[in-house]
């Protein structure tokens, strides 16, 4: 029991994997590279095979119900006055975007936690809670405020410039200036923000998927409670849910010009989370937030050397999105808090590169 209270003070990450289910646009499976266990993904490719042992795997049958069983307990630890961080990660088309919102008639695990959180909170009659929410974008190391959208659409600012910037007070307590946090409090209230925020994402791009791999999708919801249980004073906490950019390597798919720039700035800004996360796990005393920029800022001159595509400008704005999105979920993924790594991977053949490249992130930062 006390042993468990004081493992439970670290910040403690869980990692579980959801396997899309196959699609009638995938191509005709001639074998099935990925098996499941509960705990165990076993890939086959060219003749060999690779397990990798996670917290929990959601095979392609699962529903969205399934999957919101194994999220809710974290919600409670929320509601307790923890700070929590679901993600969504994986390559484009494995179902990040499907786990995070999900479609009409299958919801997904935001509007699910959206309508959980009012439902235990007004079960609780010791403390009195007080709710408010965000949404923000990130996309090439610029932020952009999604409840209050600019009227020329898809316009970010770099962080020099906007009103967004990242404040880290000295207890840790991370903070984004400037962003819209307005108070909720009804399901029917936060609901309809998150209608708003999505549609404000979706409008500014050409498409939805192009936004979705491209970019980072936050919501936040602050809690706020007080009451006698917890000696009058307010306290507050944060639940972050974040679907993020697509996580497939650029070389293999041609990019070229403003795609393969986008593209390398969320695959270091996923590098970098992972390096911060890996470094929490090991429970060093430091966490290496300038470290891993700086190692960042490395790898991508190493790139540029063997593309000869980089300049000095690009590099700029790398720094900028790996700092953005770990300095933005710092406080949620350190001592006291909780996180909820979910990693997708398809069930395709010619995915197999992808799928390994994700479990072994996946095994990295458990
Ligand atoms: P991502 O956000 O990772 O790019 P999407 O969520 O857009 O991927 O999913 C790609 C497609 O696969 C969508 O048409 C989505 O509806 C479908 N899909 C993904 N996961 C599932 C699932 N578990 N069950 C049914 N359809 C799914
Ligand atoms: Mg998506």
């Amino acid at each position: 029991e006390a042993l468990n209270s004081i493992l439970d003070l670290k910040g403690s990450i869980r990692v579980f994997c959801r396997v899309r289910p196959f699609l009638s646009s995938d191509r005709k499976r001639i074998r099935e590279p990925i098996s499941t266990g509960s705990e165990k993904v076993l890939v086959r490719l060219a003749g060999s095979r690779k397990e990798f042992s996670l917290d929990k795997i959601l095979a392609q049958e699962a529903t969205q119900e399934d999957v919101f069983v194994e999220v809710e307990p974290i919600l409670r630890s929320a509601l307790d006055g923890h700070n929590i961080c679901i993600l969504a990660y994986g390559q484009t088309g494995t179902g990040k975007t499907f786990t995070m919102e999900g479609k009409r008639d299958r919801l997904g695990i935001v509007p699910r936690a959206l309508k959980e959180i009012f439902c235990q909170a007004s079960q609780d009659s010791s403390v009195s809670f007080t709710f408010s929410m965000s949404m923000l974008e990130v996309y090439m190391g610029s932020l952009r405020d999604l409840l209050t959208p600019k009227p020329s659409g898809r316009t970010y600012e770099t962080a020099a410039k906007s009103n967004l910037n990242i404040q880290t007070h000295r207890n840790g307590f991370v903070e984004v200036e400037g962003l819209t946090d307005l108070n909720v409090s009804d399901f029917t209230q936060a609901s309809r923000l998150y209608t708003k925020g999505r549609h404000a994402r979706s409008t500014s791009w050409t498409n939805v998927n192009e936004a979705s791999s491209r970019s980072h999708c936050l919501t936040r919801i602050n809690i706020g409670r007080s009451g006698e249980a917890i000696k009058g004073k307010v306290e507050v906490s944060k639940l972050w849910m974040v679907d993020l950019g697509g996580s497939e390597r650029l070389l293999k798919t041609g990019a070229t010009g403003q795609t393969l720039d986008e593209g390398k700035a969320i695959n270091l800004s996923l590098s970098a989370l992972g390096d911060v996360i890996a470094a929490l796990k090991r429970k060093r005393g430091h966490v290496p937030y300038r470290q891993v920029l700086a190692w960042c800022w490395a790898l991508s001159f190493n790139f540029s050397l063997s593309l000869i595509i980089l300049n000095a400008e690009i590099k700029s704005v790398m720094i900028i999105a790996n700092s953005k999105l770990t300095q933005i979920l710092q406080d949620t993924l350190g001592d006291g808090s909780k996180a909820l790594m979910l990693v997708h991977i398809s069930p395709c053949e010619e995915d197999v590169g992808e799928t390994i490249c994700t479990l072994n992130f996946a095994q990295r930062v458990r």
